[in-house]
């Protein structure tokens, strides 16, 4: 069966390489009705929209600005063929970095247990008090200029990766614990301090996972769900996490009603990790699928860079076995697997990891196409496993929508793997997804060919 392909474009310069009609002609004939549009709108931001939340907007840089008439015509092109046109640089992250950190920071525990603000662009903490209203204004002033069929959100979110200094510690799993957060926590009745001395609990237990400590932990049977067979032995972890979860779903949900009580009720498509990470950044997709309209699941599953799936397996087991030096890879490995759910084919030591991407770029952030491609297996199990989660938790295929891309840095996909990942969600259940990839050359032939149309 053919899967619903919707398209998002990062940035501007797609208009300069193919024009608005070849752009749109070359999505119309793969059968695309939908597209996202990921580049910063350019908007010069009206001051009275901005002034009721005390907040000054700066402009996005001028060579954006320069593109708003070829912007504008694009978009009313788009939906005078009867496409969908959805914006993704509504994000507050997407507007300029000097006027986006007015929004305060996660803070996480660093490795020496004090707390540090995060380093990084897209850092803001979800229960910052003024994103919302910065969020609300963006919405406002930007779909006044440029009417649209809806949004893409996404975060932010809490961390799940515990690799020392990885991407400035915005994905640092030990975060937040600074005044948004304690603000949010007072407001809900709760003990942030608590939650920073569960969390510093965890910490070190996982610098301390002895041979003995693992084995004891593998052979206890799995509860419910998966990810949280490690938080039941701490009531406070627990707490912890609902807390996460709570923030995140009273931010979604007020997000959702904003976008829907805008002209022509636009929709909102809502992002998150794939299943087997979402719970450790407080997305619960059952209760985001409460409010949102769809999710956008990162079914993002390459070696090296950031965001992928193979990656993170990679760092969590490489910072373990650095915290516990002594403890064999392959029971590290197998704890990460039951941590997160699912098993990687042939991977049972770091060493057999690593094979998927060359030395250089192990660690580097850097794109590379050098390294062995993922096994047919992990596509056919692990992204049909993954998938049947997200369906599950979203209780309705229409709205599981997955950004699938084969990159952020890291080795880049191939297009056969792309179609092996879209093989392995379709045989999970999956009927329609995002594509964030190149529209040219061997990966725009796969995308044509599941959406049937080669
Ligand atoms: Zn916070």
């Amino acid at each position: 069966m053919a899967l619903e392909t919707w398209v998002m474009v990062g940035g501007w310069d797609f208009l300069d390489r193919y024009g608005v009609d070849r752009f749109l002609d070359t999505l119309q004939e793969a059968g695309v009705n939908h597209v996202a549009f990921g580049g910063t709108p350019p908007v010069e931001p009206d001051p009275k929209v901005y002034k009721a939340h005390g907040i000054a907007p700066l402009p996005p840089p001028p060579d954006i600005l320069a593109r708003a008439d070829g912007v504008s015509a694009t978009l009313r092109a788009a939906r005078d063929r009867g496409m969908k046109v959805y914006l993704y640089g509504t994000n507050p992250h997407m507007s300029r970095t000097d006027g986006y950190h007015h929004l305060s920071r996660k803070t996480f525990l660093d490795e020496d247990l004090s707390l540090k603000e995060v380093e990084s662009y897209w850092g803001v903490c979800v229960n910052c008090p003024r994103l919302l209203p910065t969020y609300r204004a963006r919405l406002r002033d930007i779909s006044r200029r440029f009417p649209c069929d809806g949004f893409l959100n996404d975060g932010p979110e809490f961390g799940y990766e515990i690799a020392p200094g990885f991407m400035g510690g915005n994905w640092n799993l030990f975060a937040c614990f600074g005044p948004c957060c304690a603000q949010k926590a007072r407001e809900m009745g709760v003990d942030l301090r608590a939650f920073q001395d569960a969390a510093g609990r965890l910490r070190g237990w996982l610098r301390n996972l002895s041979p003995a400590a693992l084995k004891a932990f593998l052979e206890t049977p799995p509860g419910l769900p998966d990810t949280f067979d490690l938080f039941q032995t701490d009531p406070a972890l627990q707490d912890w996490l609902r807390f996460k979860t709570a923030s995140i779903e009273s931010y979604v949900k007020a997000l959702c009603e904003e976008v829907h009580a805008l002209n022509g009720r636009p929709r909102i498509g809502i992002g998150a990790r794939t299943a087997a990470f979402a719970p450790l950044t407080g997305y619960d997709l059952s209760r985001i699928a409460r409010h949102a309209d769809f999710v956008l699941p990162k079914l993002y599953l390459w070696m090296g860079g950031y965001d992928g799936l193979y990656g993170t397996v990679y760092r969590w087991v490489r910072t373990l076995k650095s915290w516990n030096p002594q403890t064999p890879e392959d029971l590290l490995f197998q704890f990460v697997y039951r941590l997160f759910g699912f098993t990687l084919p042939a991977v049972n030591s770091l060493q057999d990891i690593s094979r998927h991407i060359d030395a250089e770029h192990l660690d580097s952030g850097k794109l590379t196409h050098l390294g062995a491609p993922f096994p047919d297996e992990f596509y056919a199990e692990v992204v049909a496993s993954e998938t049947r989660k997200l369906l599950r938790n979203v209780g309705d295929p229409d709205r599981v929508r997955p950004w699938v891309c084969t990159s952020h840095g890291g080795r880049v996909l191939t297009p056969q793997e792309l179609h092996l990942l879209l093989t392995g969600a379709e045989q999970g259940g999956l009927t329609t997804y995002l594509y964030y990839c190149k529209l040219e050359d061997g990966e725009w032939e796969v995308a044509r060919r599941h959406a049937g149309r080669t």
